[in-house]
């Protein structure tokens, strides 16, 4: 077994939109020395590490305790490090850094012989995406190299949107947190992989499927949701994922009033019981001792929200979490993706009162 990364780990706050480049040419020099810097992009926060280097590649999954067949996203400042890492890169991938890079849309692309296999899984392929945010863009720059990172949680718990979730996750485990305040999009990258016979969204995230389809109108999607010792065809399709302590329970159905009833009938049921919902429903049980976190006025918001309100109501001591699936469309489809793996797949179809 690995034994974990174990360092002191030292916290600077940065001013998200013009870091000071102090703590920002400490952390570069941290990721050129070999260790590991939490950092934050619009999605989420990352934990950092020289994506050309094994041995600091390594420490990120011994700080995380990930499993070695669940790859690493690299992230780049400048579409030129492609070349550092990817060979024949496609016309339609250029085309859609162009529209959607910096953004939250990571490319699955064929890996240069540099990039090191545990960083890959071992696999010839490499997901790279250039994060839209200013303190990961200046750190990548200090940095001088490309920078791998999945998100800066412990594996298989929510993951970081603060970087006091970071600390609480990894602290003794990372050598520099750069706090830049809370994430804007609060879900993860779209992975998009062109190297199969038709373009595939390998993981619904920030850009939708119906921007990436204005660009690529063959895109499919296919979800997958695997027990985790299943053999995984797409790496990190695990379903146990994103996973508070309370067991989360999901209300699926087109019937408003049917899904209220159910949720109420299951709060009565049992004790300490937590919701999540959007502002405009949150009152809906709010009669029964029920812990409500609300996820804002629309599911934007509730993107933003959703895994700091898991963390939130593990740490209010519910042992229930009630949420409603949101419609497929839009960010809908990434909400109800992480929803489905906190579950672990735990979902209740609600027929229609009539
Ligand atoms: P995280 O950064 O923790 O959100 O997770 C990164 C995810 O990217 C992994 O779990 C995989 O699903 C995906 N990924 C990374 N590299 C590849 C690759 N070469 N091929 C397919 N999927 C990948
Ligand atoms: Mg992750």
């Amino acid at each position: 077994m690995r034994q974990p990364y174990r360092t002191t780990t030292v916290c600077f706050q940065v001013d998200p939109q013009h870091p000071d480049p102090r703590p920002i040419a400490r952390a570069g020099a941290t990721i050129r020395a070999g260790g590991l810097v939490a950092f934050p992009t619009e999605t989420v926060y990352g934990l950092g590490a020289n994506a050309l280097d094994s041995t600091a590649v390594e420490k990120i999954f011994r700080a995380k305790g990930r499993p070695a067949n669940d790859p690493l996203i690299v992230h780049i400042a400048d579409l030129s490090q492609l070349s550092h890492l990817a060979v024949s890169v496609s016309e339609i991938a250029y085309r859609l850094f162009k529209r959607f890079a910096p953004g939250a849309l990571t490319l699955v692309l064929n890996k240069r012989e540099a990039v090191p296999a545990n960083l890959t899984a071992g696999m010839d392929t490499v997901a790279v995406r250039m994060p839209d945010h200013a303190v990961a863009l200046a750190l990548i720059d200090a940095a001088g190299r490309p920078i791998a990172a999945p998100s800066a949680n412990r594996f298989s718990r929510p993951s970081p949107t603060t970087a006091q979730h970071v600390a609480h996750d990894l602290d003794g485990r990372v050598d520099i947190i750069l706090d830049g305040g809370p994430t804007s999009i609060g879900l993860e990258s779209t992975i998009l992989s062109l190297l199969g016979d038709a373009p595939q969204v390998l993981r619904p995230g920030g850009v939708s499927l119906e921007a990436l389809r204005e660009i690529v109108p063959d895109l499919t999607y296919q979800p997958q949701y695997l027990p985790d010792d299943a053999a995984a065809p797409s790496p990190g399709s695990m379903l146990k994922h994103y996973s508070p302590r309370a067991t989360v329970i999901l209300f699926r159905g087109d019937d408003d009033e049917a899904i209220w009833a159910a949720m109420k009938t299951f709060a009565k049921n049992h004790d300490h019981v937590g919701l999540l919902a959007l502002e405009k429903d949150a009152t809906r049980i709010a009669d029964l001792d029920v812990e409500v976190e609300s996820l804002g006025v629309d599911l934007d918001a509730a993107a933003t929200r959703l895994f700091s309100a898991l963390r939130s109501l593990d740490s209010r001591g519910v042992e229930w979490i009630l949420a409603r699936l949101p419609d497929t469309t839009g960010v809908g489809l990434a909400i109800g993706d992480r929803l489905l793996r906190a579950a672990e797949g735990v979902v209740i179809d609600v027929k229609p009162r009539r």
